[in-house]
């Protein structure tokens, strides 16, 4: 029940009148038939709509989903009362025989829910009525209703904020008028459609027509941010039915609690879900709250911030974006998964066997071993199923991969036995179900088997598509600007550089780093050291960009234009961390966009890109905080450092695996960085490292790279 090939969303009304426009009759269409939503007067109006639509989708052979913002059922302990059956859709046949409404929307419900409450001991359920329907039995105010002994909400309704409970018939927000007379109009549709047509969750969902109750307000981020739809009704109901047509259904509908609560109380489609669903209109923009204009700010007489310490107030600032796409499954390595997956069917699908060999009933070994059983004709392999039964007392033969046919439970090795072609002898003992695999032995459908936040492998691509999920919706990809800063700086490599000149290092460096995370990379260019440029720079960056990195100009010296513009016009935080290599870090928001001042040399940075860039990128492109996998090894090389702050040197495995670090510290060697194949770490504090010391080291494919 994974795919429908049309969703529709009905927003159903109690109207005691024609009615059009805000609080009507809506209904939302997406797949097979769909178009812009429409709107319709009455509930005879819908309900012919509605079985017209059945009929095509029925000649069609195709499946649909029906989907009402009306309570299905009501609390617990109701259904029973009433009807004497613990039922949802005895109720509905109950009020089908009771309710009246007709072509102009004239109806009875108020004196029907007063005869319900005259079946209730106390007074209510139900309450709620305009003035002039004075009904003895049916309260005006539901804080007067004593005794009926009915919990307020269902189980369901606890998931869905702001839901009203079906009791009430009247005012804002009720639910209960128009659950009343659509379970009447909808328990005369399923008698007349019969078997292609069932209700979820009460009964199993594999018919060609679904009814199930839904919630409109599960999308609201989606429809507040949505433009030009006149008027929020509409906008409801199409893009509830886009997200259901676009979710996988077989995981929303999979028994979200117990049999007999669903049968009783009923559950709204989608309850709990509504991240999910959104997950699934990633053409409309939903806009992030912009980070607070002071989150990169440290706490006052903070001078040398630890290493930790800045990267705890980094992650603590920064937020995943929130734009979505979806995509093939094959197109989606190293993208990042906004929702979880879920199995759409079991792995294997059915049972089969594990090894080339023959099989039978494991009842048919009777008495001693050796055994030997009669073959049948014919055999069953990978993607040929045999077709038949096999009676007991019978073998066939059997590839690795097959269906295991009816009647087979058992496969013995093919190595194990002896064949002439009309019979196999095989020696005991036999385990019963050897050498077989179950249906759903590695997997269950409905599984949740990768996290929201996994950035894909080429294995999750095989099990993505083994278990049958051929979309994935994916964070899009975060989009990194990079800048470089300084007069000195020629950016062309085909210019000859004059002796002042020296040609840019790091914006290749960043672009690529930036590539191998996954991100998107955008090249901003480089800017003399003049404030005018470099603000055009970060304005076109911040217009095309989720966060932009600066390298060059980022200390406080006379030439340090991007701080000194940061610290005007962007509410630079510069953060001192201690760090070698490193300096300062600074930290802004141009125009609401994050920006990463790197300092200009290439080694610092690289070091502060990947130290603190690659976290920051991670989260902000929807996969967590990640920070690298280090590992103790032997030093091969002496030095000793103060305590006070983190040093990171230039470092690769000798052939002992032990840690050689670059002969050189200066921070501006550049053929360094190119040399090593990682990082060591020296910790905070005082080290004294001799040949033979522990130390940890930190390999670039550690950070990513
Ligand atoms: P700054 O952070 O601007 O003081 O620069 C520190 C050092 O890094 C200076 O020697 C700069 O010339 C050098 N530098 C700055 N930007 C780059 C770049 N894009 N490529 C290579 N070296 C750079
Ligand atoms: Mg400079």
């Amino acid at each position: 029940m994974s795919r429908f090939d049309r969703v529709l969303v009905v927003d159903w009304s109690a109207n005691s009148s024609p009615k059009l426009g805000a609080d009507s009759i809506w209904i939302g269409r997406a797949g097979a038939g769909s178009r812009g939503p429409e709107n319709l007067p009455t509930r005879a109006a819908a309900m012919a709509a509605l079985r017209a639509e059945i009929a095509a989708v029925l000649a069609a052979g195709e499946r649909a989903l029906i989907c009402f913002d009306i309570g299905f059922g009501f609390p617990r302990g109701f259904a029973q009362h009433l009807t004497g059956q613990a039922e949802a859709l005895a109720v509905w046949d109950w009020l089908a025989a009771r309710i009246e409404d007709d072509a102009q929307n004239r109806n009875n419900r108020f004196a029907v829910a007063a005869e319900i409450n005259r079946r209730f001991p106390g007074l209510g359920p139900f309450w709620g009525r305009p003035n002039g329907h004075d009904l003895p039995d049916l309260p005006a105010k539901g804080t007067t209703r004593t005794g009926h002994g009915l919990a307020e909400l269902r189980a369901t309704e606890a998931l869905c904020a702001g839901a009203h409970p079906m009791w009430k018939l009247y005012t804002t927000g009720s639910v209960g008028s128009q659950s009343l007379l659509g379970q009447a109009h909808l328990a005369a549709l399923r008698r007349d459609i019969g078997a292609a047509l069932s209700v979820w969750p009460m009964q199993a969902g594999d018919t060609p027509v679904v009814l199930a109750e839904t919630y409109l307000s599960l999308i609201d981020p989606a429809v507040k941010a949505a433009q030009g739809y006149g008027c929020k009704d509409a906008a409801q109901v199409d893009l509830l039915a886009r997200a259901f047509h676009r979710a996988d259904m077989g995981a929303l509908m999979a028994a979200p609690a117990p049999a007999p609560l669903l049968r009783e109380e009923g559950w709204i489609l989608g309850a709990g879900h509504g991240d999910r669903l959104l997950a699934h209109l990633p053409d409309l923009e939903l806009v992030p709250p912009r980070l607070r204009n002071d989150c990169f700010a440290m706490p006052q007489g903070v001078a040398w911030v630890p290493v930790d310490e800045a990267l705890a107030r980094l992650q603590g600032a920064l937020h995943p974006l929130t734009r979505l796409e979806e995509v093939a499954v094959r197109d989606a390595g190293g993208r990042v998964l906004a929702q979880p997956l879920i199995a759409r069917r079991a792995n294997p699908p059915a049972a089969n066997s594990a090894v080339d060999g023959y099989g039978f009933a494991h009842a048919s070994l009777t008495g001693d071993s050796p055994y030997t059983l009669p073959l049948l004709a014919g055999r069953a392999a990978a993607g040929q199923p045999y077709g038949a039964a096999v009676p007991q007392g019978h073998a066939i033969r059997i590839l690795t991969g097959a269906i295991l046919p009816e009647g087979v439970d058992t496969v013995v090795l093919e190595e194990d036995c002896a064949a002439d072609g009309a019979r196999v002898a095989f020696d005991g003992p036999i385990k019963p179900r050897s050498n077989t695999r179950k249906a759903g032995e590695y997997m269950q459908a409905c599984a949740e088997f990768l996290p929201q936040g996994r950035i894909l492998t080429p294995a999750d691509l095989a099990l993505a598509s083994a278990l049958g999920v051929g979309r994935v919706a994916v964070h899009a990809r975060l989009r990194v600007g990079v800048l470089s800063t300084g007069d000195e700086i020629l950016s062309d490599p085909d210019v000859p550089a004059e002796l002042h000149q020296i040609y840019d290092a790091n914006r290749p460096m960043l672009l690529e780093v930036i590539r191998r995370w996954g991100h998107e990379a955008i090249d901003l260019g480089h800017r003399p050291d003049t404030t005018e440029d470099i603000a055009a720079a970060l304005d076109a960056g911040a217009r095309a960009c989720d966060v932009m990195i600066t390298s060059g100009g980022a200390s406080a010296g006379d030439e340090d234009h991007v701080s000194r513009l940061l610290r005007d016009r962007g509410n630079l935080s510069s953060w001192r961390i201690a760090l070698k290599p490193g300096r300062p870090l600074a930290l802004a928001l141009w125009q609401g966009v994050p920006v990463l001042g790197l300092p200009g040399n290439p080694v610092a940075a690289l070091v502060c890109t990947l130290v603190f860039g690659r976290p920051a990128l991670s989260l902000m492109a929807g996969s967590g905080w990640h920070m690298p996998q280090g590992y103790v090894v032997e030093a091969a090389f002496a030095k000793r450092k103060k305590a006070g702050r983190r040093e990171y040197l230039r470092a690769r495995l000798d052939a002992q695996g032990r840690a050689e670090v670059f002969a050189s510290e200066g921070s501006g060697r550049i053929s360094g960085l190119s040399w090593a194949e990682g990082l060591v770490e020296l910790p905070d504090a005082a080290a004294d490292i001799q040949p033979g010391s522990r130390v940890r080291y930190i390999p670039f494919t550690s950070f990513g790279l």
